[in-house]
């Protein structure tokens, strides 16, 4: 099958649209061990659930179950996102957050604030720190997809920029 596969789009090259090159991103992409999802939840439950779903659709999940956790895991390796819930044993999601995007070293990982409070102005106070959206509480068929779309822009985004960043023919 991947023969044919190849062997057809040696004989048919499809025009190489950012359209095409997402695509191929995304499908690479949910399906590679190598996207490592940092999971900032103290609910041992949630976190199953969640880490389940992520690593159903191929993800790799490396599950911090507190702030002081969430440091540690960042001094070992950087995360393609971050899953952050805001009410952790140890300190508050938002200033973690905060302190994220304050930091030269962590501030371009994408996170995603998962929270179980009222969305009101929680909402809009994660937006402003520089989260890239936020999500209430709920089943991970809500959070998944969300995943997927912010990850599959920063691709697009990283593409865009090598493609401007390639010589002018
Ligand atoms: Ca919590």
């Amino acid at each position: 099958m991947k023969g044919h596969v190849v062997g057809w789009l040696c004989r048919c090259p499809p025009p190489l649209t950012m359209p095409f090159i997402a695509a191929t991103m995304k499908r690479a992409m949910a399906g590679s061990a190598e996207t490592n999802i940092l999971v900032v939840e103290d609910n041992e439950k949630l976190l199953a659930l969640l880490r389940r779903a992520l690593e159903h659709e191929g993800y790799r999940v490396t599950p911090a179950p507190s702030g002081a956790e969430m440091m540690k895991q960042l001094r070992l390796a950087t995360p393609d996102l971050i899953v952050l819930d805001v009410g952790l044993p140890d300190m508050d999601g938002r200033d973690l957050l905060a302190s994220l995007k304050k930091d030269p070293q962590t501030l371009s990982i994408p996170v995603i604030v998962w929270s179980g409070r009222e969305p009101g102005s929680d909402r809009r106070i994660v937006l402003d720190l520089g989260a890239e959206d936020y999500v209430e509480k709920g089943p991970p068929s809500v959070l998944v997809p969300k995943i997927e779309r912010i990850l599959l822009r920063i691709s697009e985004r990283e593409l865009l920029k090598a493609r401007e960043s390639l010589p002018k023919a």
